[in-house]
């Protein structure tokens, strides 16, 4: 079996090696050779939303999945027309407009912060009227990592705000005092079959995932968010895993946003749960029963942003296993990470106080 990814950055790698011991072989499609994906599996150089080498793809793939959220579903479709393309193309298209996204998030009874549609100045103002301050302004595609968005804090911000944003369709958010961010990994199968993994805690800054810790254990705000997660798979006649980004406040959850893909939230399931969300990602789109979910530990998982630490001295860190990406190093950029799984929560918070440490004096 080949496996077609689109995008061969760190979640196309990981895919793949975790795809190496059921048999599976892969294939990428990336502008750059020397993608993380490009050393797991062979490489179609070209852009994503080029149909010549969209072709190519599907001509030599079995099935096609992709490791980018900006796909477009056009470009998703050409290629389910020749070979099954999962997750589905309408799923896809569902997590690239902010704006369609609490619509449909809304439409399934699951909560979102209060928001506006912003296409202009005028816009801005009424989405105010309806928010109110704090409040964020974020483009409706293209953003993610913190990108494309403006914190509003007090009315002297709002002027120009929308300019400043590049003048693109936005919307504005109510900004959540939340308690914590929460986010749930799930993956069901072309067959049907879901599987759940524990909540996720992440902790983000400058909007970017630093720091997540699981399992997070709280029996009701987990059944609520599977309810979610239930709800928008059945919606979308889903397979592969989906991720959904919750603000968690008192008893309820606010969905933030949702990835139709493997999540790095849920990164540390390579070695924190019986199976890993990369396996079972695999598992789901190929139909084969998927594995279980089950947590082997207290995990925890530190992102290496901008630049990567020693090797040598992440690996002296009791419990720490090291994911580099080999990715040349850039401001801003995830370039690996590094997950911990120990038997108590102490333990493991001490590994990851320890590996926070490492890459605050790096
Ligand atoms: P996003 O790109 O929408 O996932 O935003 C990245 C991060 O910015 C989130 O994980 C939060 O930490 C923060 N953030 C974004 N939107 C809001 C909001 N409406 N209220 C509070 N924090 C937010």
């Amino acid at each position: 079996m080949k496996v077609g990814i689109i995008g061969a950055g760190q979640l196309g790698r990981m895919l793949a090696l975790a795809g190496h011991p059921l048999g599976l072989d892969f294939v990428f499609v990336d502008t750059s050779a020397d993608a993380p994906g490009a050393r797991v599996g062979a490489l179609i150089p070209g852009r994503f939303d080029d149909p010549a080498v969209l072709g190519r793809l599907a001509e030599a793939s079995d099935i096609v999945t992709f490791d980018v959220e900006n796909v477009p579903e056009e470009a998703a479709w050409t290629v389910a027309e020749r070979v099954p393309f999962l997750p589905p193309p309408p799923a896809l298209g569902a997590g690239q407009d902010r704006l369609a996204e609490k619509r449909l998030f809304r439409s399934l009874d699951i909560p979102v912060a209060d928001y506006g549609p912003v296409d202009g100045p005028d816009d801005l103002a009424a989405a105010l009227e309806r928010v109110g301050l704090p409040a964020v302004l974020k483009t409706r595609r293209l953003g993610y990592d913190g990108r494309g968005q403006q914190m509003l804090q007090h009315p002297g911000d709002v002027e120009g705000a929308w300019e400043r944003l590049g003048g693109v369709p936005a919307i504005l958010e109510r900004f959540v005092r939340f308690d914590r961010e929460l986010s749930l990994v799930g993956v069901r199968s072309v067959s049907g079959e879901t599987a759940f993994y524990p909540l996720s805690e992440n902790t983000h800054a400058g909007g970017i995932l630093r720091r997540t810790r699981a399992p997070w254990e709280d029996p009701a705000l987990y059944d609520l968010a599977v309810g979610h997660l239930s709800s928008l798979m059945d919606h979308l006649a889903y397979a592969g895993v989906l991720t959904v980004e919750f603000f968690a406040v008192g008893k309820t959850l606010y969905a933030n946003e949702m990835a139709p893909r493997v999540h790095n939230s849920g990164h540390w399931t390579i070695e924190g749960a019986a199976t890993s969300q990369f396996e079972n990602h695999l598992r789901a789109i190929l139909d084969l029963p998927l594995g279980s979910t089950e947590p082997l530990g207290h995990s925890g998982m530190v992102n290496f942003i901008s630049r990567m630490p020693a090797a040598r001295d992440v690996l002296a860190i009791p419990h720490a296993h090291l994911h580099d990406y080999v990715k040349a190093p850039r401001p801003g950029r995830k370039l690996g990470h590094c997950t911990v799984v120990a038997r108590t929560p102490e333990a493991r918070d001490g590994a990851l106080a320890q590996v926070e440490h490492l890459i605050s004096e790096s």
